[in-house]
């Protein structure tokens, strides 16, 4: 089934039905569904291009009372194969959806994603109630699979090597009104040794400009006020037709948005990393002063091994540059421990990386094999050997994730409070958001003062910092700021 613009359906219809009861279902919806997702961020978004896609089809989201009771028309699982033991989670999720289906036995399964399109016809063999399986391009084909799977009482397999929809051509329902996600390209035309991404969603493509911004403004005009902008390497976009600067253009294009608060972007890749960027972030100002830019290795043997084409120097000194043009921006990045031949020197030459890289925080993931790769095919490190380290580098990032956290008290942050609750909001009566630089912060309502809806911006004391997030209580007597704009 081809998906065209046509199907790009508004905000009123995005929300509309959200949370609804099973008795206050349109009358001509065509069931409920439930989408869970595993990964990474642009798994996320694909989820809520795979909401679309149903929502435009007539299908309802089913409220949570409607999953506990297992009253679902449709369950799809959207799968990682990135993170570790996706393929136990994989199936241990499947397992326990076989449940659903012995209590209301119309339900239809889906996997999608990365394993789906990895795995698939294993998927349909381990699990035979599953109705239906398709890829990271096939987000579109969903609903026609689901028919035919109803019609043939059998498993349908939908995976396509060719992408025909980017992104930008199916409808979404955007799980936050405040804050968006818009893809700008899909794939990657690296080959890093330890990563699974380029064979299961092929080669980049970019989306055009045009087709972009105009994604951002109708996400503004349903009420987001920060936009992120998604790609596994945001900054080559436009590469592939010989357009270095592109990248940076469209961060001043979107800055140029009106009513669009914040901008911000991931992941970029440190190789395409080029000085017109910096100044684009810099010299916009709803570029959020924000880098997640994975290091991997601080150990130039490792990174050749591991495919990765800059050097750790060349890192180090992006980050001089990115300081120098904005002195508050938040630096963060992920590292792998224990690939394998890494040596102890190896390791060190990492612990010195972030030793002068001063991350704000660091993913930091174990070397894990992920089957065909080319990694997973060299001799690997003893686990303990790996796990050692991981701890070590762990406790090194976590004495400098102190001190920057440290330095926020006192200080008056703009916080935009989310749609969602932080855990412990119902009991301390506070709102969560994140301030400019992407901070997690908790905010304080003083007693008397109005409280922010979600998608307002909060002006506000820094009263506590905790290892991973700030609180705000402030005072007003004392002189402590509390404004909503
Ligand atoms: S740049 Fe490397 S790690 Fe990132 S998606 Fe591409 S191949 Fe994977």
């Amino acid at each position: 089934m081809a998906v065209g613009p046509d199907l790009r359906i508004q905000s009123w219809l995005m929300e509309a039905g959200k949370g609804m009861s099973v008795t206050a279902q349109r009358k001509d919806s065509r069931g409920v569904y439930y989408v869970r997702t595993l990964g990474c961020q642009m798994n996320e978004h694909d989820s809520e291009r795979i909401a679309g896609v149903l929502r435009a089809q007539g299908y309802q989201q089913a409220t949570p009372e409607q999953v506990r009771a297992r009253e679902v028309d449709v369950m799809v699982l959207n799968t990682c194969a990135v993170r570790d033991n996706a393929t136990q989670r994989m199936y241990g999720t499947i397992g326990r959806w076989h449940r659903f289906k012995q209590h209301k036995p119309d339900t239809r399964i889906a996997v999608g994603g990365c394993m789906a399109q990895k795995d698939r016809e294993r998927i349909v063999k381990a699990a035979p109630w599953v109705d239906a399986v398709f890829g990271t391009r096939d987000i579109g084909s969903l609903p026609g699979l689901l028919d035919k799977a109803r019609k043939d009482g059998r498993p349908q397999v939908g995976v396509s090597q060719e992408l025909r929809d980017l992104p930008g051509r199916l409808p979404a329902v955007r799980a936050s009104r405040s804050q968006a996600w818009v893809s700008i390209s899909v794939g990657c035309n690296n080959t890093c040794t330890f990563c699974i991404v380029p064979s299961v969603r092929g080669r980049e493509r970019d989306r055009s400009m045009d087709d972009i911004l105009q994604e951002v403004e109708d996400c503004v005009r349903s009420g987001a006020r920060q936009v992120t902008l998604l790609g596994q390497n945001v900054n080559s976009y436009g590469w592939s037709t010989g357009d270095r600067y592109a990248f940076a253009r469209l961060l001043r294009a979107c800055g140029r948005v009106p009513g669009l608060e914040r901008i911000r972007f991931t992941s970029p890749h440190p190789a395409a990393f080029t000085d017109d960027v910096i100044a684009a972030m810099a010299e916009t100002p709803t570029v959020m002063h924000q880098l997640h830019m994975p290091l991997q290795s601080g150990s130039d043997r490792i990174l050749r091994a591991m495919r990765r084409s800059y050097r750790s120097q060349r890192f180090l000194q992006i980050l001089d540059k990115v300081r120098a043009a904005m002195p508050d921006a938040l630096i963060t990045t992920d590292i792998i421990v224990g690939f394998p031949g890494e040596t102890e020197e190896d390791f060190q030459a990492t612990m010195d990386v972030v030793r002068r890289a001063r991350f704000s925080s660091a993913f930091i993931f174990e070397y894990s094999p992920r089957p065909g790769t080319p990694a997973a095919r060299m001799p690997q490190l003893p686990k303990a050997v790996v796990q050692d380290r991981f701890e070590r580098l762990q406790a090194l990032q976590e004495s400098i994730t102190l001190e920057h956290m440290q330095a926020f008290l006192g200080k008056e942050v703009e916080v935009l409070i989310g749609d969602g609750h932080g855990r412990h909001d119902g009991s301390t009566h506070r709102v969560t958001g994140h301030e400019r630089t992407g901070v997690l912060v908790h905010v304080g309502v003083p007693q008397g003062m109005p409280a922010p809806k979600p998608g307002d911006l909060v002006t506000c004391t820094v009263t506590q910092a905790g290892p991973h997030y700030l609180i705000a209580d402030p005072d007003p007597r004392a002189g402590q700021v509390y404004g909503i704009r």
